[in-house]
């Protein structure tokens, strides 16, 4: 009830208003974002690094809706890899293609996504196109493989709540895709995705062999620590080293168990998101465990 109340207020321009007007809600996001600029990001991800930890660069902004403001979109990513480069960080990026105008137009989007693909590819650096809600799959998977046929610099997201996913995999698995695969963070009805935690979790684990199966290096993109046990244990009787794929987990959220997978051989990626539009992500983070609505509460409050 929490969870889905706290998603429909993700979409709410309302509620987002009435939070922040309060002052110290603003330092309350710090727990989950980097920061406003991309200087608060670097330095975030230098810090990751400093702990073998590799990052990806979010430039938080979803649901574009002017064309201008998606070219601006590709103008910060282009300064984000160029940063990456100078100053000689362990770090892809990850992007939204509702960032880029997919709500406006697909073309428009596709040449968006393509030229930041390719200012990735001059420095030989990565993009991930990250999953969005279930009205957006099909045209994301369409533009990842319009890309992926030019690219191989380029990766997706599949999310283990939908239906679909076991399929779309075995057919992104066909042209070599690299995938992050994680539970899907959007409310969706029960005519797509699963509703039940079991079976979410029960999909990761059949998705997860799948994917360490193909021989192609994925992303395990989880802070579960069941999911995580049996990706290591099916890595193991497989015989998959841990340096043919990474777990992946979320700025600020179980910072322990990163450095801990680190300690214990493993690969970790940490998303690092930043921005000024960070309201609607910081609320999907809110929902997947509403026990930090406490801590809002406290900080809040305590400012
Ligand atoms: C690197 C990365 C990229 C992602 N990209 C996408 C994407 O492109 N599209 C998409 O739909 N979703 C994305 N997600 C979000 C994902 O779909 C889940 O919503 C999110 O990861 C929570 O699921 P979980 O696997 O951690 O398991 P859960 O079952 O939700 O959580 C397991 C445990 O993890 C901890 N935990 C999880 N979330 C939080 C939190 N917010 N705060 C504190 N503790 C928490 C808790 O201890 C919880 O008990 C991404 C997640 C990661 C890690």
């Amino acid at each position: 009830m929490t969870k889905s109340l706290l998603l429909y207020l993700s979409e709410s321009n309302g509620f987002k208003n009435f939070l922040t007007r309060f002052k110290s809600f603003n330092n309350v996001t710090h727990r989950f974002v980097a920061g406003e600029d991309v200087a608060e990001a670097v330095e975030a991800i230098r810090q990751l690094n400093r702990k073998q930890i590799s990052a990806s660069f979010d430039h938080l902004g979803e649901s574009i809706r002017a064309e201008s403001e998606t070219r601006q979109e590709v103008r910060e990513y282009t300064r984000v890899l160029d940063q990456i480069e100078k100053n000689g960080l362990d770090s892809n990026v990850s992007v939204k293609l509702t960032q880029l105008g997919l709500d406006i137009d697909e073309e428009l989007c596709y040449e968006n996504a393509r030229a930041i693909v390719e200012a990735a590819a001059r420095y030989q650096n990565f993009v991930r196109i990250d999953m969005e809600d279930s009205t957006k799959t099909d045209p994301t998977i369409s533009i990842f493989k319009r890309l992926r046929r030019e690219f191989d610099n380029v990766g997706i997201v599949v999310q283990s709540y939908l239906y679909r996913t076991e399929t779309d995999v075995k057919d992104l698995l066909q042209i070599g895709a690299r995938i992050r695969l994680c539970k899907g963070a959007y409310k969706e009805p029960e005519t797509v995705a699963f509703q039940d935690k079991a079976d979410v979790d029960k999909n990761y684990i059949h998705i997860m062999k799948i994917l360490l199966a193909s021989g192609i290096y994925h992303g395990i993109a989880t802070h579960d620590e069941k999911m995580i046990a049996a990706t290591r244990q099916f890595a193991e009787e497989k015989a998959i080293a841990s340096d043919q794929y990474e777990f992946q987990m979320l700025f600020g959220i179980r910072r322990d168990l990163q450095e801990k997978l680190v300690k214990e051989g493993y690969r970790m990626r940490v998303y690092v998101p930043y921005g000024e539009f960070w309201y609607p992500y910081f609320m999907r983070r809110l929902a997947e465990r509403p026990a930090n609505l406490w801590f809002v509460f406290k900080n809040i409050f305590k400012g």
